[in-house]
């Protein structure tokens, strides 16, 4: 039996109505088995990464405390993102729903099929400042989020990243 751990969910969406997929995938996290939604960020609007020719994604992250081994949390994560119907066509296109294991406790996993911390998530404003929001204490490989933010604030300040209050 594995101890329960606190995991962090990285969400994005940017086709079929993103601002509900990605409400729905917050719900939808608080049932899995195993697992308690312990906190969700507010919703946020960033710009593609990659192919520019594509709707602005909405973002949000959640913490999850967990009894699901990584693995096992990877499948429940994937089949989610099945559920809504969700294509793989191009690198980094467009999606219904993108849910990534940001952090998994203080493991570091390095596996054909997962890697935790995710590799890009201190480079990425959409992912440092929902987490921040909801664990503004932790750190990542060693630094504060904030360190990591001020490192990403140009060409614009946090990429420009819009936190969509009324919503
Ligand atoms: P990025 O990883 O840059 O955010 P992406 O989310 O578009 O890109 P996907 O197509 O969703 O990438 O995932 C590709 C593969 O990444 C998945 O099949 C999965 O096995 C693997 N993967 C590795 N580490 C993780 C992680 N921490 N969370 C989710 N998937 C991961
Ligand atoms: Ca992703
Ligand atoms: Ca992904």
């Amino acid at each position: 039996m594995i101890s329960v751990q606190l995991a962090y969910i990285g969400l994005g969406s940017n086709i079929a109505s993103p601002i509900e997929q990605v409400r729905q995938a917050l719900s939808e996290l608080a049932t899995l088995p195993l697992c308690r939604l312990v906190a969700s960020s507010s919703i946020y609007a960033s710009r593609p990464v990659g192919p520019q020719d594509q709707p602005d994604f909405i973002n949000a992250v959640a913490a999850l405390e967990t009894r699901l081994s990584p693995l096992a949390l990877l499948d429940q994560l994937q089949a989610l993102e099945q559920q809504h119907r969700r294509q793989r066509q191009r690198h980094w296109g467009p999606r219904t729903l993108d849910l990534d294991l940001l952090l998994y406790g203080d493991s570091q996993i390095n596996t054909p099929r997962l890697s935790v911390p995710h590799p890009h998530m201190t480079a990425r404003a959409f992912v440092l400042a929902p987490l921040a929001e909801i664990a503004p204490s932790l750190h990542v490989n060693q630094a504060p989020l904030s360190a990591w933010l001020e490192r990403i604030d140009s060409p614009h300040p946090n990429q420009g990243l819009k936190r969509l209050t009324e919503v």
